[in-house]
C-alpha cells in the first residue's frame, strides 16, 4: 500500500562507486535495523551473496564477508578487531565505502569548521559550552552538528512518539507562511544574521516539532537560504507521509549537498517500507536514525521515555531475550542546540545549552534565559540581552572558581588531568600550572586570588592571567 502511495523518486544519476556506496549502505542498515536480517546472515547457511540478492543489493559477491562480519566485530574488543581491519582495508568494495566515508566526513567537518559566530562573546560561550557537552552529555569529538538556532515552526507534535526526550505537547498549531509571519520570520533571520554572522548557518528548522507538520515547511527555509545561504539540516518521522513533500525534501537536499537529512525510524515496519519506497541511490546523503527497539544502536532515555519504565523494561527484555546488544557508552541526550531555541507561533525564546538530564534538565538541555518577542525588535532585544548577560568573553575579576562537581581532579607533577564522563583533559608543562590546578580544585578562591596567589609563587604575571584563561576557554570551569 504505501509502495503503492510514495512513488520511487527517480533514480539519481550517480557514478559507479556512488551507486556501489548507496547499496553499502543499505546492506549497513539492514544489519544495523533488521533482526530478521542480521539472523539470516548470522546462521551461516544462506550465502551472503544470496541474502545481498534477497535484498535487492547490487554488489560482489566476493567482497562481501566484512561488512556481514561487521556487527559482530563492532561488539568485540578493539585489540580483536585488528585481523578483521586489514581484510577490510584490502576489500575492494571496503576501499571504495573507506574513501567514500572519509570524503563525506572530512566535507561535514569543513563546513562545520565555518560554523562560527561572529560575535566574540558568542564565540567563546558557544566554544565553552560544546567542550563541556562533548565532555559530560553527547560524547563527539569533532563532528557533532550543534546548532546555534533551532527554530520550531509548529507549536507541539503530530507524531507523539512515546520515547520522545524533548516531550512535546499534541500539535496545537503552524506558522503559516501568511505575508506578515514572512515579513516577522525574515527580520528574525536578519537580526540573528546581524549579530552572529556565519554562526547563524548551523541552524535548524524544528526541535520538539516535527519539520512534516507544517506545510509551508519549505517556504519557510527558502528564506533561510537566501539569508543564511544555507539549506537547514532536516530531521522527520514522517518520509511516508507524504510522497510530494519527501519529493521535495530530497530535491532541496540535492541542490545544497552540504546538508544532510535525516530520517527517524520509529519501528522494524517503518524501516522496510522506507526501503521499499526509496531506493538506495535516492537515501545515499539521508541517514536512517534507528529509533525501534530491534537497532543495534540505542536512543537516549530522557524526556518522556523517563516517565514510561514500564516500556523502557518491556524493551529491555526484549533485546536481552533476542540477544541485541546494549551500546557500551551510551550520549545522555538527544540535544544537539547550543544557543537559541526559538519558537515562531508563540513567540517563546530561550537560550539553552545541552546537559546530562537531571530535574533541572529532564529534557537534556538546560534553559539559562527564557523571555517571548512580538516583533523583531523583541526578538533581537532579547538576542542583545542574553549574550551581555550569559556570554562573557573572559573571567570577571570577583568570580569565583571552581571545576564542574562531575569532573574528578588528579593533580601531575606539571599540571592537572580532569576526567569526566566522555573525556580527559590535561593543562601540563610546569609546576605552576599544578598549583592552578590545587587553586580551582579548592573552589573557594576568585579569579584573582587565583592569579595573585600564581604570581607570589613566581609565575610571570602574563602566563598566570593565560594559564588561567585557557582552563576557562576549554570548558571545565563552572558557569551558571
Ligand atoms: S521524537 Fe520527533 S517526531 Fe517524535 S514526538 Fe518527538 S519531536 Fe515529534
Amino acid at each position: 500500500m504505501l509502495r503503492a502511495e510514495v512513488e520511487a523518486l527517480p533514480a539519481p544519476a550517480v557514478a559507479p562507486e556512488m551507486r556501489e556506496c548507496a547499496h553499502i549502505k543499505r546492506l549497513l542498515e539492514l544489519l544495523e535495523g533488521d533482526p530478521d536480517f542480521r539472523a539470516r546472515a548470522a546462521a551461516g547457511t544462506t550465502p551472503y551473496a544470496q541474502l545481498a540478492a534477497d535484498a535487492g543489493l547490487d554488489l560482489p559477491a566476493a567482497d562481501l564477508a566484512p561488512f556481514f562480519q561487521a556487527p559482530e566485530v563492532a561488539r568485540s574488543p578493539l585489540e580483536a578487531q585488528q585481523e578483521w581491519r586489514e581484510a577490510f582495508a584490502a576489500n575492494p568494495l571496503g576501499q571504495v565505502w573507506t574513501a567514500w566515508a572519509a570524503e563525506d566526513t572530512a566535507r561535514l567537518k569543513a563546513f562545520i569548521s565555518g560554523l562560527v559566530p561572529t560575535h566574540p562573546r558568542a564565540r567563546a560561550w558557544r566554544a565553552r559550552r560544546l567542550a563541556r557537552a562533548r565532555s559530560d552529555a553527547v560524547g563527539l569529538e569533532d563532528v557533532g552538528y550543534f546548532p546555534l538556532l533551532a527554530f520550531e515552526l509548529s507549536e507541539g507534535c503530530s507524531v507523539q512518539c512515546w520515547f520522545c526526550a524533548l516531550d512535546p505537547g499534541r500539535l496545537a498549531g503552524v506558522f503559516a507562511y501568511t505575508a506578515e509571519n514572512r515579513r516577522l520570520w525574515r527580520e528574525v533571520l536578519g537580526h540573528a544574521w546581524a549579530l552572529f554572522g556565519a554562526g547563524c548557518r548551523s541552524a535548524m528548522c524544528y526541535h520538539g516539532t516535527d519539520p512534516a507538520d507544517n506545510p509551508d515547511y519549505f517556504r519557510f527555509q527558502e528564506d533561510v537560504v537566501d539569508i543564511f545561504g544555507v539549506l537547514p539540516q532536516v530531521t522527520t518521522s514522517q518520509p511516508l507521509r507524504d510522497p510530494a513533500w519527501t519529493r521535495t525534501l530530497l530535491d532541496m537536499q540535492r541542490q545544497h549537498p552540504d546538508s544532510h537529512h535525516r530520517f527517524s525510524v520509529l519501528s522494524l515496519g517503518m524501516l522496510r517500507r522506507i526501503h521499499q519506497a526509496f531506493s538506495p541511490e535516492e537515501l545515499l546523503q539521508v541517514s536512517l536514525v534507528m529509533q525501534h527497539k530491534e537497532a543495534l544502536g540505542r536512543r537516549v532515555e530522557c524526556g518522556r521515555a523517563a516517565s514510561r519504565p514500564d516500556r523502557l523494561a518491556a524493551e529491555a527484555g526484549y533485546r536481552q531475550a533476542q540477544g541485541v546488544p546494549e551500546a557500551i557508552e551510551r550520549q545522555t541526550t538527544c540535544e544537539c542546540t547550543c544557543g537559541y531555541l526559538v519558537n515562531m507561533v508563540s513567540g517563546r525564546i530561550q537560550l539553552i545549552r545541552p546537559a546530562t538530564p537531571s530535574a533541572r534538565a529532564p529534557r537534556g538541555f538546560e534553559t539559562l534565559a527564557e523571555g517571548c518577542f512580538r516583533d523583531g525588535q523583541e526578538f533581537r532585544a532579547f538576542l542583545e540581552r542574553t549574550v551581555a548577560d550569559h556570554m562573557p568573553e573572559h573571567l570577571g575579576p570577583d568570580q569565583a572558581v571552581r571545576f564542574w562537581d562531575d569532573v574528578r581532579y588528579e593533580r601531575l607533577p606539571d599540571g592537572f588531568a580532569l576526567t569526566s564522563r566522555f573525556r580527559v583533559q590535561t593543562l601540563r608543562g610546569n609546576a605552576h600550572l599544578g598549583r592552578l590546578g590545587d587553586l580551582i580544585h579548592a573552589g573557594s578562591h576568585t579569579t584573582s586570588q587565583i592569579t595573585d596567589a600564581l604570581i607570589e609563587a613566581g609565575m610571570p604575571v602574563l602566563d598566570a592571567v593565560a594559564a588561567l584563561d585557557r582552563a576557562y576557554q576549554s570548558g571545565v570551569l563552572a558557569e551558571g
